[in-house]
């Protein structure tokens, strides 16, 4: 088995067998029909139902407020009318069929649909494919469209889109017990649609396109591992790079967590967001700062206030020429933008005429490869600096590559991020 493991996981069925998942249900966890079954579709479609998932499952948000999808399998599908599926279905794809389904029809129904594929071929959402089925529902005028698959499949499509798989494998190990844990810890009850988002929101789940062998590769060697603490799982947030220190949930939420109080975090420096710079025009400063900055005249100056134990501002000061006003940082952060306030672990902030009079620290140069807004050619303008990038809460990403690459397991890096807690395998 584990010669050939990872081969096994280039496939979807091998997927599911590697993954321990009962083969009879197959990687996707629909509805199980042979290849004999599939060739008689159109003839006389032998009966087929919804199955139970196997394990923990998820359901994760895809799109919204769509008016329409398009679904095709390379096994071809079938749609059951009502929110948790039924015996008989309404409609049936043959293999590589594709069907659009509309909300004006999803509206008729009894208030939602389930999408199984036939056999291990994921289902392709818009032309995406996900393993799992997927369910649909109205939305306001339109439709919305989850994926529900088991967490084990879940992971290898969040590990390609939220951490390279080029980095260390104790990185990817790491990460997929964190990433399993965060969504097992958002999971909610029926009367909720879905539990997680594929965005930021929660973590980015990229389905199958994410995937890749050393990303599966750590599913596999962390299968069934949880973070825990105090006998259950432990909230596992993660974010880019702290720079420098780990925030507090205390100081971002004002909810302490005995394992997520900060660390002081010496392996992210090779971040290219340790350190940056971005610029906005003061006329954009003061357009997004709408609301807040309305009476104040233009802004002459910013300042970070009320600095908490990681170094992070909790308040923005305004200085207008007309008065002056302190502004959340996390809504300062929000409003002009994640890419250009990457974190509210603010250096300096100056306004000034023109670029040439801003006096930038050359500490903060380090080159991002995802470049800010250039400077505006004119002012005024606003040159903010700051370290890190994300809400600094858990896990360092890029510290948790450094720590790999200083040789330390994935055990001792969620120990390090996560002090307190432990890996258990269920
Ligand atoms: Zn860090």
């Amino acid at each position: 088995m584990r010669l050939d493991r990872r081969t096994l996981l280039q496939a979807a069925a091998g997927v599911a067998a590697a993954l321990a998942l009962p083969r009879a249900v197959g990687a996707t966890g629909g509805i199980i029909e042979s290849d004999a079954d599939a060739a008689q579709l159109g003839a006389t479609p032998p009966p087929v139902t919804t199955r139970p998932l196997p394990g923990d499952t998820i359901r994760v948000l895809l799109l919204r407020g769509r008016p329409a999808v398009r679904i095709t399998a390379a096994g071809g599908f079938a749609v059951f009318d009502g929110p948790s599926g039924g015996e008989n279905p309404i409609l049936r794809a043959q293999p590589g069929q594709s069907r659009s389904i509309d909300a004006t029809a999803l509206a008729h129904g009894s208030g939602g649909a389930v999408v199984e594929p036939v056999g291990d071929a994921p289902l392709q959402l818009d032309g995406r494919s996900y393993r799992g089925r997927l369910l649909l529902f109205p939305d306001g005028g339109g439709m919305m469209a989850v994926n529900q698959l088991p967490i084990e499949l879940y992971v290898l499509g969040v590990l390609g889109r939220e951490v390279s798989p080029k980095w260390p494998a104790a990185v990817l190990q790491a990460h997929a017990i964190v990433s399993r844990s965060y969504a097992l810890g958002r999971r909610k009850d029926a009367a909720h649609a879905f539990d997680v988002s594929a965005t930021t929101a929660d973590q980015v789940y990229g389905g199958v396109a994410a995937e890749s062998a050393a990303g599966n590769d750590a599913v596999y060697q962390t299968r069934g591992q949880l973070l825990w603490y105090g006998g259950g799982v432990a909230s596992a947030f993660f974010s880019s790079c702290c720079g420098g220190h780990t925030e507090s949930a205390g100081a971002l939420w004002g909810r302490d967590i005995p394992y997520l109080g900060g660390v002081a975090d010496p392996y992210c420096a090779g971040s290219p967001h340790y350190r940056w710079r971005s610029y906005v025009s003061e006329e954009t400063l003061r357009a997004r700062l709408s609301s807040e900055v309305a009476a104040l005249g233009e802004i002459a100056a910013l300042e970070p206030l009320d600095v908490d134990n990681s170094g992070r501002a909790r308040q923005v000061a305004v200085q207008g020429q007309d008065g002056r006003r302190e502004i959340e940082a996390k809504a300062f952060r929000e409003r002009l933008g994640s890419n250009v306030v990457r974190s509210t672990l603010l250096h300096r902030m100056q306004i000034a005429n023109s670029p040439e009079q801003l006096q930038p620290d050359p500490a903060f140069d380090d080159p991002s490869p995802v470049a800010p807004p250039p400077p505006p050619q004119g002012g005024p303008l606003a040159m903010i600096e700051g370290a890190g990038w994300g809400h600094g809460v858990g896990l360092c990403q890029w510290g948790a590559r450094g720590m790999a690459l200083r040789g330390a397991s994935a055990t001792q890096i969620l120990a390090f991020y996560f002090p307190g807690t432990a890996v258990v395998a269920r």
